[in-house]
């Protein structure tokens, strides 16, 4: 069995694509990381780095002989989380199969972005000529993602997960303009948090801390220097309340929230390399386990062998801010019951 845990960084920039001599050690393509547990392939963001990975899905695929089916996360529906989407080859292809979520105030409204995004006066073909087949769904923040042996569902109350279960846990933030949807995302003993377009708050941002707690990767926003965030750089705005973190303030959750590591991601599309790399130092101060994403980057988690045996650990379904109870005793056969509690915050 496939023991490990995959991530990969397909684009890494915010806000708009930057190719050119000053992005090429870390890649100017807008939001898309990969993240392959077991056979299973997730697809967080579909920004211009969605375009490189379809071709690579399609040839993986052509490979294996098995047909394409992945699931695709949008952390909300700005353009440089979308606009890779209509040049996704996989969306093409017949057989492929794509599940899709992301939030919306309706549960079209993932689909309505979509659907608009390729209409008639904006791009050549419609979703709809888009030949592989696709579940469209907007998501609530209490609702849990299951990937499993019956495919992709939602977690019911009662139901059980399978040790071998992909589950996916979502928090909303309202800490960027429109809200963002960041999400945990769990297979085995191992957790990826992606915590892109989130601004931090004084003190931090308490409910993100707790819900990555622990997680291995923390795949956190950090567009901004100190300098730039506070208006002392020499042409560039104050971009305080723009929805956006400095390295400083990912590295402070990530320290807090105890994470094994922390990937700084979203870089401001203005960044050369050199300061990317100076966001990466200055995260490095307080948070050791930093890095800057760069296209291309891997990391790649091994899941420890007692969980290959068949016991899923509490924190493979622990019920943080999102309203899964943990401490659940395990079943037979290592599968554990979920039970999804109505969240009392009052969001939806
Ligand atoms: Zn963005
Ligand atoms: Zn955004």
């Amino acid at each position: 069995m496939n023991d490990e845990m995959k991530i990969k960084f397909w684009g890494v920039r915010g806000s708009y694509p930057t190719p050119g001599a000053g992005t090429i050690k870390y890649g100017g393509n807008t939001s898309c990381v990969e993240i392959r547990a077991g056979e299973r392939t997730i697809i967080l963001d579909a920004g211009t780095g969605i375009i490189p990975l379809g071709r690579e899905l399609a040839k993986r695929a052509a490979q294996e002989k098995r047909p394409i089916e992945v699931l695709l996360l949008f952390s909300h529906l700005h353009h440089d989380h979308t606009q890779g989407f209509p040049f996704f080859v996989p969306a093409y292809i017949p057989n492929a199969r794509l599940h899709i979520f992301g939030p919306g105030g309706t549960p079209e409204t993932v689909k309505h972005v979509l659907e608009h995004n390729q209409s008639a006066e904006t791009f050549p073909l419609s979703l709809r000529e888009m030949a592989s087949s696709k579940n469209i769904e907007s998501v609530r923040e209490s609702q849990v993602i299951v990937w499993d042996e019956d495919g992709v569902h939602f977690a019911e109350l009662g139901s059980r997960l399978s040790p071998d279960a992909v589950v996916i846990r979502i928090h909303k933030s309202y800490a960027h303009p429109g809200g963002v949807y960041i999400y945990r995302i769990t297979w085995r003993d191992k957790s990826v948090v992606y915590a892109t377009d989130t601004e931090g708050y004084v003190g931090m941002d308490r409910r993100l801390v707790a819900f990555a707690r622990d997680a291995d990767v923390l795949i956190h926003d950090a567009q901004y220097s100190e300098e730039h965030y506070r208006g002392s750089m020499v042409g560039f705005p104050s971009t305080q309340g723009y929805g956006h973190s400095t390295a400083i303030m990912a590295s402070e959750v990530a320290a807090s929230a105890e994470t094994s590591e922390l990937i700084l991601f979203h870089h401001d599309p203005a960044y050369t390399d050199d300061m990317v790399a100076a966001q990466e130092s200055s995260a490095q101060k307080l948070f050791p386990d930093s890095r800057a994403a760069y296209e291309g980057m891997e990391i790649k988690l091994t899941i420890s062998r007692h969980c290959e045996e068949g016991a899923l650990p509490d924190e493979a379904i622990s019920l943080n801010v999102t309203g899964i109870a943990s401490g659940t005793p395990a079943l037979a056969g290592g599968a554990r019951e979920v039970q999804v509690r109505p969240r009392n915050d009052g969001s939806l």
